[in-house]
Parts: C-alpha cells; sequence; structure tokens
C-alpha cells in the first residue's frame, strides 16, 4: 500500500531545535575544577551550539569529517555532542583516561581532523601530540588558567562565525558520533553512532523502567562524555528539556552527595563504584546530606550487588540496573520488575532488581550455547547476544572483528549469561572473567556480589589465577570498610552457605584499593598480571 507517512529523518536537530526553543529557561549547570559552578540555559546552549556549528562549517568541515573531543562532563562539550554532528560532522570523544598510545591510535584510526580540548586537559593532549597530526587545535577555558599562545582559543573560534547556521540536509544513517570501547579485554574498537540510532536511543530513555527521563527530572549525569556516548544522557536531557547538572572532573562521593543536595537532583547516573562510594558516605555522615526530593539512581556498566539495592533504599534512593556496552550507544536492557511479578517476597524482589533486567523495547537478546539457543530456564548459560536499532553493526575500520557478528546479524558481547523465564537476563560473568576451575566454570561476579555484601567490606574484585592442578582457582582482592577489620575466615564463613565448597576463593588479599579502569569498573586485567605468579599453598 502507498502513501503513507512522511519520510522524516531522525537526526539531532528536532532535539535540538526543541531544547534551544521550548526549554530555552531551562539550566544546565557545570561544575569547574575548582567546584566552582558554572550555569547557563538550553537556550544559550542552543545559540552556542549553532554559532560552533557555524565555525566548523566555515573551517571547512565537510560531511562526515571527524572532530575530536578530549573534555570532562561540562556545557562546552554539551554543544560540541550537539554541534559538530549538526554541521555534518562526526564528534569522536577521546577518552582521556586511555594510556597515550591508545589515545593516539584511536584519534589516527578515526582520521580526526580537528581537535577540541579542555585547558586542563592540554598535558593529556601532550602525552600523545607527537604521535598525531590534527589540522587546528581549539582551546576551551574550562579551568580558566591562561591558554598558551601556540593554539586556538575555542571562544575566538565561536566569536568568528555569525548567527547564519542553516542546517545541512542530514539523513538519518549518517555518522553522528564515533566512541571506542575502553578496552576493559582488549584492544580500543571503534563503534560508529548514526543519528537515527541516537534518537532512537534518546526516545527509549524515556520509558519508565530504563531512565525514564521526563522533564521535570534534574538529571546528575556521572556517566563520563568521553564514553559510550554519555550514555545518552546529554542527548536525552536535552531533548525532554531536563536541567542537567554536569560534575566535571570531579566524581568523588561527598562532591556528588553536595551537588545532589544543592541542585535537587532527581536521577543520578554512573557505574557501580561512585554508587558504593556514596553510600559509605551516607552511612559514615549520618544527617549530612538533606536529600529533598525522591532520587533515584541507574546505575550500569558492571553488575550492581544486591547489598548497594539494599543498603541505598534504606536512605530511600532508589536503584535501577541497566545493562549495556558502548556498541550498544550503550543501552540495551532495562531493570524494571514486571507488573506480573508484583507481590514477590522482598528478597525475590532483591534477586530480580541484582538480574540485568529484561530488554528494551526493540532490543533483542539471546544465549547462544554449542547446542543453539538456550532455554529461558534462569541455569543453561552462554554468549549473550544482541541486535536492535542502537546495536553497532561493524567496528570501524577493522574487518578482523567480523567475528563477532554472527551469521544471521547478531552481535556477539563476550558476556556470559541465563535468561529466567519470564526474559530477565543475567550477567554471569565476562567471558574473559570466568574462572575455570578442575573442568568447571565458577562466576566471579557472583562471588564478588556476595563478598560485598558482608558488613565489613567495601569491595570486592575475584579473579582465576592459573593453579598446577586446576587450571584456574579463584582468589578474591578485597578492601574493608573504612575502620572496620576482616580476615579471610570470616569471609569463608560467610560464603558458606551460598556456594559450593569448590567454588570459594582460595586465597583473599586485603588491600586498600582495586585498580580501576578508564571508567571506574574494577581493571581484572590488572590485577591478573599481578598475581599471575601466584604461590598457591
Ligand atoms: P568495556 O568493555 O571496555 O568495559 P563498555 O563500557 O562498553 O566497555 O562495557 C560493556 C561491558 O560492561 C559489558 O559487556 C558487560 O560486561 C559490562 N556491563 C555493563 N553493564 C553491566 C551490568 N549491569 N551488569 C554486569 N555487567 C555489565
Amino acid at each position: 500500500m502507498r502513501g503513507t507517512m512522511m519520510d522524516f529523518p531522525l537526526t539531532l536537530v528536532p532535539m535540538l531545535e526543541r531544547a534551544g526553543k521550548l526549554f530555552g529557561g531551562v539550566e544546565v549547570v557545570s561544575q569547574r575544577p575548582d567546584r566552582s559552578i558554572a550555569r547557563c540555559t538550553y537556550a544559550d546552549v542552543y545559540r552556542r551550539t549553532r554559532r560552533l556549528a557555524r565555525a566548523l562549517e566555515l573551517a571547512g568541515i565537510g560531511r562526515g569529517d571527524r572532530v575530536a573531543t578530549l573534555m570532562w562532563n561540562h556545557a562546552a562539550h554539551l554543544e560540541c555532542y550537539f554541534g559538530i554532528p549538526v554541521a555534518g560532522g562526526v564528534m569522536h570523544t577521546l577518552n582521556l583516561r586511555l594510556h597515550p598510545n591508545d589515545l593516539a591510535f584511536t584519534a589516527n584510526h578515526a582520521r580526526d581532523r580537528f581537535l577540541i580540548v579542555d585547558d586542563v586537559l592540554l598535558p593529556v593532549y601532550e602525552s600523545f601530540r607527537a604521535q598525531v597530526n590534527f589540522e587546528r587545535v581549539f582551546v576551551a577555558p574550562f579551568g580558566g588558567a591562561a591558554i598558551p599562545r601556540e593554539f586556538e582559543h575555542y571562544e575566538d573560534f565561536l566569536s568568528a562565525a555569525d548567527d547564519e547556521f542553516e542546517y545541512p540536509e542530514l539523513e538519518e544513517n549518517e555518522a553522528a558520533v564515533v566512541c571506542f570501547t575502553s578496552g576493559t579485554t582488549g584492544k580500543a574498537k571503534g563503534v560508529v553512532y548514526s543519528h537515527r540510532a541516537l534518537v532512537l536511543h534518546s526516545l527509549a530513555e524515556c520509558i519508565d523502567g530504563t531512565f525514564g527521563i521526563s522533564h521535570g527530572d534534574v538529571i546528575l549525569a556521572c556517566s563520563s562524555m568521553f564514553h559510550a556516548n554519555g550514555w545518552g544522557l546529554p542527548y536525552t536531557a536535552a531533548m525532554m528539556g531536563a536541567k542537567l547538572i554536569l560534575p566535571g572532573p570531579h566524581l568523588d562521593a561527598e562532591g556528588l552527595l553536595d551537588l545532589i543536595e544543592r541542585e535537587g537532583v532527581t536521577l543520578a547516573a554512573g557505574v557501580p563504584t561512585l554508587w558504593i562510594g556514596v553510600l559509605q558516605a551516607l552511612e559514615n555522615n549520618p544527617g549530612r546530606w538533606k536529600i529533598a526530593r525522591p532520587l533515584r539512581i541507574v546505575s550500569g556498566g558492571a553488575a550492581v550487588p544486591e547489598a548497594l539495592f539494599r543498603g541505598l533504599d534504606r536512605f530511600g534512593i532508589r536503584v535501577r540496573q541497566i545493562w549495556g556496552m558502548t556498541e550498544t550507544a550503550p543501552m540495551a536492557s532495562m531493570g524494571t520488575i514486571k507488573s506480573t511479578l508484583a507481590g514477590c517476597s522482598e528478597d525475590q524482589e532483591y534477586k530480580i532488581r541484582a538480574k540485568q533486567g529484561i530488554p528494551a523495547p526493540f532490543v533483542e537478546m539471546r544465549v547462544m550455547c554449542p547446542e543453539g539457543e538456550a532455554p529461558w530456564d534462569d541455569k543453561t548459560f552462554g554468549e549473550l547476544e544482541v541486535r536492535g536499532p542502537w546495536v553497532a553493526a561493524s567496528y570501524l575500520d577493522a574487518p578482523e572483528t567480523g567475528d563477532r557478528w554472527s551469521k544471521d546479524g547478531w552481535f556477539r558481547t563476550g558476556d556470559v549469561a541465563t535468561i529466567d523465564p519470564e526474559g530477565y537476563v543475567r550477567i554471569v560473568d565476562r567471558s574473559k572473567d570466568m574462572i575455570k576451575s578442575g573442568g568447571e566454570w565458577i562466576s566471579s561476579v557472583d562471588l564478588e556480589n556476595a563478598l560485598m555484601g558482608h558488613p565489613a567490606v567495601s569491595e570486592a574484585a575475584v579473579i582465576g589465577v592459573p593453579h598446577p592442578k586446576w587450571q584456574e582457582r579463584p582468589l578474591a582482592v578485597v578492601v574493608a570498610k573504612k575502620g572496620a577489620e576482616v580476615k579471610a575466615e570470616d569471609l569463608l564463613l560467610f560464603l558458606a552457605d551460598k556456594f559450593a565448597k569448590w567454588q570459594l576463593p582460595d586465597a583473599f588479599i586485603f588491600a586498600s584499593e582495586i585498580p580501576r579502569t578508564s571508567v571506574g569498573k574494577f581493571l581484572k586485567t590488572k590485577l591478573r598480571e599481578e598475581y599471575a605468579n601466584w604461590e598457591w599453598k
């Protein structure tokens, strides 16, 4: 049948237009490196974003040309999030925590032409400068220090442009943004998001059960804008006209709680390690923060321990878990409790919340084992595969990675998972983190989550360490809570009724901290290196 609806391209342009025209009075709040606060509105962001787009156009950025950013979470980065793609360019968010060689690799691999860098991040640029060749480098005055003369000033670049910008006619499948995976388990790979994928992903973030973002929200975006598309929050917040709080370089628990209290935050998003810190700060400082409005936290990027849900519930803070990857823009699942499960016991509810949720609309998930697709029985595990409109179809110029997609087009995530009869996915582990002991598999995530449920433990990471007889055995690295003392025997006793004997760690290391990845997850590759020659007794 012919003659249906308009062929209306899904691009970032209408989202930017909404933010500027409908929500011009709503604030975007940025925390500077000295913790002072800069306030502007979506009207300012709109005007400056169009200026940036015009400046890029005048500077010769054409369709598909890459412009890199090396920036913290603040308003100028938000301008880049929109300004580069609506000018027809592709924003490449350089992950400022990567090793200089990897930064250079990603910039060269993406063929970045320009760089926009925060003044305070110039030392990071200097660390890989000799290995790259940007045509122009613009320095944004975020920290307020004098900008060395050899660089162009971002504000001058904007002021030199006029207000005559006209959007090019973008197609929805054109590239808008490129992000590289953070390399937790290997070399960074580029993921290119289309306008369409970003638009649909933002719409999905407004669904209750995902982030459920609405106009009245005050969003604290603790997901780094230099990684995994900033979890899409800059786009969704602008589209909905939700007040946006960008914490700059500061993600310490007390600083986050100060922002939550002062700005009336209703939704905070970031990796679980942040919220483990927040819970401890709340426990150690009773009554210090008054959280006036109901606060919900969306946590993803690593498994959320059940103890964290329980702990924050005691402060009236509701945590919801989502699962996703750079390759899935990143949100792919929703940690909702189905209405048909309402009325289950409190313990059962925590068990459901500790799973990674059901697929978000339009995202499909399946678990594959050697025999084929695994049944939804909560037991059979295999590799999780996904597909959907905001799932990558390939990596940027990396034909050797073609085997990450199945013949019928599903993306192989590298995560090991089960699905229960209700469709809830449970991530058992990353395949590279599973511990193989005497032919049986042990989930490092299960052990970690259980250990973090011990009242004296703040953090725990479990790795498989080579063993002469069993191939690998679990070794746990544990950080005790401030002022608490805990011994290996206590932990073994605590785990005894939750695991089979052969699954229990054979060694406990007590440490003051656990190494982190560029975005704050436990860096288990580093621990594996450190304990590779561990002598089992
Ligand atoms: P990297 O793989 O370098 O860490 P990503 O940030 O893309 O980069 O991480 C995606 C991975 O993070 C997933 O494949 C999965 O292993 C893990 N992950 C994300 N969300 C969750 C979650 N809710 N529970 C457990 N693991 C998660």
